[in-house]
């Protein structure tokens, strides 16, 4: 059904969707960003799917947005978007733009959003667009190996499009992380918050399935409820319009790059994995 990921059902009322780009270090393109959007609907339509768990295939949970992709603009042409804000035949900061505000902030708002309880299930590195997918889910297990960075300030860049930062790990922290580009390890993330629980890589899987288990056995209306009244809490204290903020200044960030290095990030921090854009 999927080829950049896989979807099954491990337990009763759980639906486990995992990453299954392991040979690119599950790296996102714009296929796999629409097959993952794809797979939480069909989980979030299932009346008998109560918790979904992301997961990922590999060593390691996600190196972020494939840098490589050609024409990642001309790209979106081929899917259905789930979003209005472009025909993407629109070209320089427009087309740039409204590219991120539909596959990068649109969709992991929108993952937030599924009412129904979610669980990302982390090993190994998680990378700048990886936060981009583990922030939106309700709870983060991480295995004692896993590493979350965003690197994207030595790429000349404000930050990852979905700037869950301050509200992850508190502002210091958040601040230490964007400027130094350096590791938050699972124990630290964990102190902080942004984890829920770490555990030994052997048992991460079972750990996450059992916790799911554990959650997916309750009535799912007051589930979905206790949600969106947590959700609600952060709304309340300007979460969404601080990313909108934040998404604006990292839009600013991609037109200075292509300014003066015609491209959308600075090459001297992306090891020279980007190439200059075919349009
Ligand atoms: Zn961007």
């Amino acid at each position: 059904m999927f080829e950049t990921v896989t979807y099954e059902v491990p337990a009763d009322r759980v639906a486990r969707i995992s990453l299954n780009r392991p040979e690119a270090r599950n790296a996102q393109d714009t296929k796999l960003l629409y097959e993952l959007n794809d797979a939480f609907d069909m989980a979030a339509r299932d009346d008998a799917i109560s918790v979904i768990v992301l997961a990922a295939n590999g060593p390691h949970f996600s190196s972020g947005h494939d840098l490589r992709e050609a024409d990642p603009i001309g790209s979106l042409g081929k899917y259905e978007t789930v979003g209005t804000w472009c025909g993407f035949s629109c070209e320089g900061a427009e087309g740039w733009m409204a590219r991120e505000k539909e596959l990068y902030q649109g969709l992991s708002e929108r993952w937030r959003n599924i009412p129904k309880p979610t669980i990302a299930q982390v090993q190994g590195k998680c990378i700048a667009g990886g936060l981009m997918l583990v922030w939106p889910c309700d709870l983060i297990v991480a295995s004692e190996d896993a590493l979350f960075s965003d690197n994207t300030v030595s790429m000349g860049m404000t930050g990852v499009e979905f700037f869950g930062h301050p509200w992850e790990l508190g502002p210091r922290k958040a601040k230490e992380m964007l400027f130094t580009s350096d590791f938050v390890t699972a124990q630290d993330a964990h102190r902080l918050g942004m984890v829920n629980q770490v555990v030994p890589a052997a048992e991460l899987a079972t750990f996450t399935l059992e916790l799911a288990s554990k959650i997916a056995a309750k009535p799912l209306f007051a589930l979905k409820l206790a949600k969106e009244a947590v959700n609600a809490a952060e709304d309340a204290q300007g979460r969404i319009s601080a990313m909108q903020t934040a998404f604006a200044l990292h839009q600013l960030g991609h037109s200075h790059n292509m300014q003066v290095h015609g491209l959308p990030i600075d090459p001297r921090g992306a090891g020279g994995l980007v190439e200059a854009p075919k349009r």
